[in-house]
């Protein structure tokens, strides 16, 4: 049976929600003790997925409450196992979506410890020890140093924290499909967290980057400040009939409901749809435009800590972070209602070591 977050020694505290209303309110937990393997790190920033949001309002069905969110951290290495030798104290790191995995299986062993069957995730999970997981919107965090990411000197440890899930969720699928040769056109729908960093990795990748939002707002911004090559409307009629037939990958970070069936025809012959947005229902599968094109349609979830690191390290030779807007403690649950409206240019970032307080 899972223990009650209390038994462990050391005090924690954070924002969680209770409910599916998915209002946060502050939250006094624990921490495991910090063993030979672990880490213990405080944080200082955490940004604000869509998955969070997801998984406070209980929209994919598995939350367990209380949950405190966050998968997007970075902070400074306090405490230290007996065994750790990858990092000293007073390190800065990271800590994406996943704390643990079972280190022995097919994938572990292939470094795609995202894949395995016994993954720990940083929230709304069970650890090893059969109690909670809770995630970045709070003061501390203990976990083992496989896991655990070095941010590299050069990037900032706010604009840097969605690297962590929203960097590596675009990156691995763009590597492991093969969406990187110089040239390509790549088409980049939901201009949200994920989707700006997709469009810097298409650009630091040589590719041609189109947007296809439904926020003609974002057009400027897109063009004149993330670098994309264009940007096209998807329920204008006139801008997606001419984009039909010209893509060579599309990668599809929409959170919610919507159809395949225009991407899929943007694609050129041979062209490749990734599914990376995680709405709550099951979209619908247009089969012709997929048999006529020889199309493929692919997912891909998060990546493994060596390739986080190595798209980390990407970022830092390229100078590619997020654009956040950075807030306080307190302001988490209007950002949730602005991030379920697409209101955020891309990401919030809580700066939770100044903000946090009990
Ligand atoms: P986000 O910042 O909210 O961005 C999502 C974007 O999708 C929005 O900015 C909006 O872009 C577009 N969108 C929203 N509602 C739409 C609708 N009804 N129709 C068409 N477009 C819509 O979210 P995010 O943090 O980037 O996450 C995106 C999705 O990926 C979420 O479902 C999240 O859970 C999932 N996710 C998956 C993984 C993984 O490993 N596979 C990892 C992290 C997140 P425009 O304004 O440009 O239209
Ligand atoms: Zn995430």
């Amino acid at each position: 049976m899972a223990k009650s977050p209390e038994e462990h020694p050391q005090k924690a505290f954070g924002w969680a929600a209770r409910d599916p209303s998915g209002t946060l309110s502050p939250f006094h937990f624990s921490r495991r003790e910090n063993g030979d393997e672990d880490v213990t790190v405080k944080i200082l920033y955490c940004g604000v997925c869509h998955s969070d949001l997801h998984s406070v309002k209980n929209e994919w069905g598995i939350t367990r409450y209380p949950i405190v969110p966050g998968h997007e951290i970075v902070g400074i290495v306090i405490q230290l196992g007996n065994n750790v030798k990858k990092f000293k104290m007073g390190d800065r790191v990271g800590v994406g979506v996943l704390v643990g995995s079972c280190k022995t299986c097919e994938t572990c062993q292939q470094d795609l410890e995202n894949y395995c069957p016994s993954m720990i995730f940083t929230y709304n999970s069970t650890s090893q020890d059969g109690t909670r997981t809770y995630g970045g919107y709070s003061d501390i965090v203990v976990v083992d140093q496989r896991y655990v990411l070095r941010i590299p000197d050069n990037l900032p440890s706010d604009a840097a924290a969605p690297l962590l899930c929203a960097g590596i969720t675009v990156y691995s699928p763009m590597k492991y499909y093969g969406m990187t040769e110089p040239g390509k056109h790549l088409g980049v729908a939901g201009l949200g967290g994920l989707g700006h960093v997709a469009v810097k990795f298409g650009k630091a990748f040589g590719l041609k980057v189109t947007v296809i939002s439904t926020s003609p707002n974002k057009e400027d911004e897109a063009i004149n400040k993330l670098g994309a090559d264009s940007f096209l409307v998807s329920t204008n009629p006139e801008k997606v009939q001419a984009a039909l037939g010209t893509m060579d990958y599309i990668i599809d970070t929409v959170s919610a409901i919507h159809s395949l069936a225009p991407l899929l025809a943007m694609l050129k012959l041979n062209g490749k749809l990734i599914t990376v947005g995680l709405p709550d229902k099951p979209l619908e599968l247009p089969i012709f435009p997929l048999v006529m094109g020889r199309k493929l349609i692919g997912g891909s979830d998060i990546g493994g800590i060596k390739e986080t690191q190595e798209m980390l390290d990407f970022c830092a030779k390229h100078n590619i972070t997020a654009d956040i807007e950075l807030i306080q403690m307190d302001y988490i649950n209007t950002a949730m209602k602005r991030l379920s409206k697409s209101d955020v240019k891309y990401r919030f970032v809580i700066d939770v070591a100044n903000s946090l307080s009990q």
